[in-house]
């Protein structure tokens, strides 16, 4: 029997999407697959909610969109700051260093978010040309404050890129209205795609900033300018070769971006809300402890659970053997003290109970001492109580 998938991406998928990877190979310059790539970068900027925004839909994984988004805006020399919460936000800084930037970091114990007071006195002295945020990161379960950083950069004059790999269209985010200017995502997380896609929204400002530059950008495959005629070309109806497009890829985008669309934005973060609430409960009510030391900075795609005291990192295999996969820590100060459980994409109640069944009994299994069937009732509660 198949394993439930609820770790932090890739994640479950809708079965029209998986149809669309299976469906015959069209060419890239076919009627129809110009058609569906040209609907799937409408739709992507319908759902990064940015109307002005260039989008971007290229071969490769998350990390891919965030060296696109560094290797087009950032210059040798130019100074970055990277809003650090953990794993993703570390590896945004490296990116940024290969591509010459002078990073600062404002950090966070891990569980914590920087305040968008601490950003502002960092900005405050000046000379930054960009500051990065990753949207949740994915290592620790933290949700960043992204719409009072987006609003704060945009205040300063200074570029922000968002990492939203493991938020975008499960996370409530609003490009244009919070200003931020670049999103960026990838496709095997709440996007609801197999791995293989960078996606990327570029606003106006961002585009301009590529436009100006100095230097050349240092990678041709990362190259805006190999990339926006195509993108262009697509949206209009025409085709055009750069590189391969991986074209069963963009037809599944295209699929599950309509299925997103067609559940409504505000309905899609409203649900995981409601799930990330429920599993919270459950959490709680089994004695266990969140990493994220706030509600405030918990994000809503997944959760971050400390193992209980007497249980170890072999918790997962356990659950696993319940027939739900689920994933171990990933921040390197707490690797081996917690567990991560993804809840974004189709998750609704019925993997929801699923998943917290197999935790308990494998919590059970372990040592640990609940009543059984505590946290399913304290999830079944939150998610009665609406
Ligand atoms: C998963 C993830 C990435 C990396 O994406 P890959 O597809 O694994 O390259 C980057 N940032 C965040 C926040 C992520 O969750």
């Amino acid at each position: 029997m198949r394993d439930l998938l609820m770790i932090p991406g890739p994640v479950e998928f809708e079965q029209e999407v998986l149809q669309a990877l299976g469906a015959p190979t069209l060419g890239h310059t076919d009627p129809a697959f110009i058609s569906l790539f040209g609907r799937a970068l409408k739709r992507l900027r319908e759902v990064s909610l940015a109307p002005g925004a260039q989008p971007f839909v290229i071969s490769g994984s998350g990390t891919l969109a965030m060296e696109l988004a560094v290797a087009n805006l950032v210059e040798p020399g130019d100074a970055a700051l990277v809003v650090n919460t953990g794993y993703f936000s570390d590896r945004m800084a490296k990116i940024l260093e290969r591509h010459g930037a002078k990073v600062t970091h404002v950090r966070a114990a891990p569980g914590d978010a920087p305040s968008v007071a601490e950003v502002k006195g960092h900005l405050e002295r000046g000379g930054f040309k960009v500051v990065t945020v990753t949207h949740v990161d994915t290592s620790t379960g933290v949700l960043a404050p992204v719409e009072g950083l987006s609003r704060l950069a945009r205040e300063f004059g200074v570029l922000s890129v968002v990492d939203g790999v493991c938020a975008t269209a499960g996370e409530v985010f609003h490009q244009d209205a919070w200003g931020a200017d670049v999103y960026l995502t990838a496709s095997q997380k709440a996007v609801g795609v197999p791995p293989g896609l960078a996606l990327l929204t570029v606003g106006p400002r961002a585009m301009e900033a590529w436009r100006q530059r100095r230097t050349p950008v240092a990678s041709v495959y990362c190259d805006f300018a190999e990339w926006l005629p195509i993108m262009e070309a697509y949206e209009a109806g025409k085709p055009a070769y750069f590189a391969t497009p991986p074209v069963n890829l963009v037809h599944a985008l295209d699929v599950s971006l309509g299925l997103i669309l067609a559940e409504g934005l505000e309905a899609r973060f409203a649900r995981h809300q409601r799930m990330a609430r429920a599993f919270r409960a459950a959490w709680a009510a089994l004695g266990l402890r969140m990493l994220p030391v706030s509600e405030a900075v918990t994000a809503n795609t997944l959760s971050a659970v400390y193992y209980p005291e007497g249980v170890d990192a072999s918790l997962v295999g356990r659950v696993k053997t319940e027939g739900v996969v689920v994933a171990g820590g990933l921040h390197p100060d707490l690797k081996a003290r917690y567990f991560r459980v993804g809840h974004m994409n189709r998750v609704g109640p019925a993997d929801l109970l699923a998943t917290v069944g197999a935790v308990e009994r494998a919590l059970a299994a372990s040592g640990h001492r609940f009543q059984p069937g505590a946290g399913l009732s304290a999830a079944e509660s939150s998610l009665t109580s609406r």
